[in-house]
């Protein structure tokens, strides 16, 4: 396994022809990198800055089968949710915790319709379940959450549900998709496609270190590229129909004395309709999220001061001291990529399906989903793109493929828990040189496991953004940039239209 920049580049011009080219370092062109390696397809993964800087590391960072879609009556994306969360659970266990949700109840008939809801979802979840649900007195309810607004206060419904660590997911993702075997890139952007007879046939791609255009080929291209899909599609045909729609939701990051404990709050019902969540984040709250249409769409959303209100004014309702502007420590916007909202205002109504397009020119697009669901979109993408580029046919094995990092035991390293099994070898670098464990910030508790060095997990070079994922990981380091140590001809019917498993939404 190559360690070096250089070497991942200079393996561009070494490998004459690719099984799969991978678009997009977010959660669904990592899992489909994973996915194919793991398939024993020679897989490389082109990211155009930091893996999973766009959405992927700005989500409420639950890994839940979406208690609002069953409102939604969406059983079946609930369904395979439920069954994906537990086996995130299952497969990364160092990232994924169980965590308890009140639904707070303020009228009497509160109580017995959400808990029949929730009922449903412990079903749905079979053995999978993280815990039952079940109705709460209000004393209970206060007991779970004391700082919650009391006035009027009827009693809740607590539910379980799944909250894992993002952008550390999607860096543990790329490190699995590199061990199977795949080549991933970041900080090299794919410009253009190249077509033989009209077939898309590989990428144009350009490193933004060296400036240097690489030109591969491929038998397969996969476009997983979120909310940018749309701009990849015009690579292939410049007259495609726009599928994507994104829309904004923005998080706020509130000090923990808003909300001391462990559980935390689902308000299903905002005025606006929207679901709305105040969740314990290690030593903060993150309250979020909101739901507006966008027209432009660009790596760092900009939040909304009517978003950041809304945000406030909702929290204000539910907890005992109001939050003001003043309390907000920091804020965060991602951009979902809906698919088929028809360009209609009412982005929260759209479903989050996935969806697996297959141009005429033989471009695999999959797009929509959700992180949860990242494993089995990209089981079917594979599956497709493996039948299209005619690949001998190998079984997924994902579902039980651990997750680089993986250990059952995690908590017992304490704040250096998410790195799992690299936890002791990241103890040992602070105990050989403890100028890495000083602190970076007098009020955060972030420590200086500087980049500068050899990075127990294979990342060196020096910091050159503060995208999402670095403010992740700079919780316990400060960035380490993605810089990897190591690393036609086909013949199918002109047309192909949405592939048979993608799903449309509605
Ligand atoms: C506010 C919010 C909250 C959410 N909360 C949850 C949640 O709690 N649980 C859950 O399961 N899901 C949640 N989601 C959904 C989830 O985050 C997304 O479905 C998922 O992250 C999408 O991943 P992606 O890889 O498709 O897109 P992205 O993460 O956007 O990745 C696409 C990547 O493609 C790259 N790219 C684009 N163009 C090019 C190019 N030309 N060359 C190379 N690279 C390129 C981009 O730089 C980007 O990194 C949430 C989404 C939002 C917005």
């Amino acid at each position: 396994m190559a360690t070096d920049r250089s070497t991942v580049l200079q393996t561009l011009t070494d490998v004459d022809l690719w099984d799969v080219v991978v678009i997009g370092g977010g959660a669904t062109g990592l899992g489909v990198a994973i996915e194919a390696a793991s398939r024993g397809y020679q897989t490389l993964l082109l990211e155009q800055a930091d893996l999973a800087q766009a959405t992927s590391s700005r989500s409420t960072k639950l890994v839940h089968g979406g208690v609002r879609y069953l409102k939604q009556g969406n059983i079946s994306l609930v369904l395979e949710a439920l069954k994906e969360r537990g086996l995130l659970l299952q497969n990364a266990p160092h990232l994924v915790h169980n965590r308890a949700f009140v639904v707070p109840n303020y009228d009497w008939w509160e109580g017995p319709f959400y808990g029949v809801g929730l009922k449903l979802y412990d079903i749905l979840a079979g053995r999978q379940g993280f815990g039952r649900s079940k109705l709460l007195s209000r004393k209970k309810t206060r007991e779970m959450l004391p700082t919650l607004e009391s006035d009027g206060l009827v009693g809740g419904v607590v539910y379980y549900d799944g909250q894992f660590d993002d952008s550390r997911m999607a860096i543990n993702m790329a490190q699995t998709a590199v061990e199977q075997g795949a080549t991933v890139l970041n900080y090299c952007r794919v410009e253009g496609l190249l077509k033989t007879n009209d077939v898309v046939s590989g990428v144009l791609a350009r490193d933004a270190e060296t400036n240097q255009e690489y030109s591969i080929s491929a038998r397969t291209v996969i476009n997983a590229t979120g909310v940018f899909t749309d701009t990849v599609r015009r690579m292939d045909a410049l007259e495609a129909r726009p599928m994507i729609t994104a829309s904004q939701g923005v998080h706020i990051v509130l000090d923990r004395s808003f909300l001391p404990g462990d559980t935390a709050i689902m308000v299903p019902k905002t005025d606006d309709g929207r679901v709305l969540f105040a969740i314990p984040w290690r030593d903060r709250l993150i309250v979020g999220t909101t739901d507006t249409p966008v027209d432009e769409v660009t790596l760092e959303p900009i939040p909304k001061d009517e978003e950041i209100d809304f945000l406030l004014t909702h929290a204000g309702r539910y907890l005992v001291s109001d939050p003001t502007p003043a309390d907000v420590k920091s804020v965060f916007a991602g951009l979902r990529p809906l698919v088929g909202s028809g360009g209609g205002d009412d982005t929260a109504a759209v479903s989050r399906d996935h969806t697996l397009h297959i141009s005429s020119a033989g471009l695999v697009t999959i797009t929509g989903g959700k992180w949860t669901t990242y494993r089995k979109m990209a089981e079917e993408t594979v599956d497709q793109a493996a039948t299209l580029a005619d690949l001998e046919e190998r079984p997924s094995v994902t579902k039980q493929l651990s997750l680089h990092g993986y250990h059952q035991q995690a908590d017992t390293f304490g704040p250096l828990a998410p790195y799992g099994s690299d936890a002791p070898r990241i103890q040992a670098l602070m105990k050989e040189r403890p100028a890495l464990a000083e602190p970076l910030h007098p009020e955060r508790r972030v420590r200086a496991l500087r980049s500068s060095g050899r990075h127990v997990t294979r990342w060196r070079g020096p910091s050159r953004t503060c995208s999402p994922v670095a403010r992740g990981r700079c919780y316990w380091m400060r960035k380490p940039v993605w810089r990897w140590p190591r690393a036609s001809q086909r013949c199918w019917p002109t047309s192909w239209a949405i592939a048979p498993t993608g799903r449309r939404s509605r």
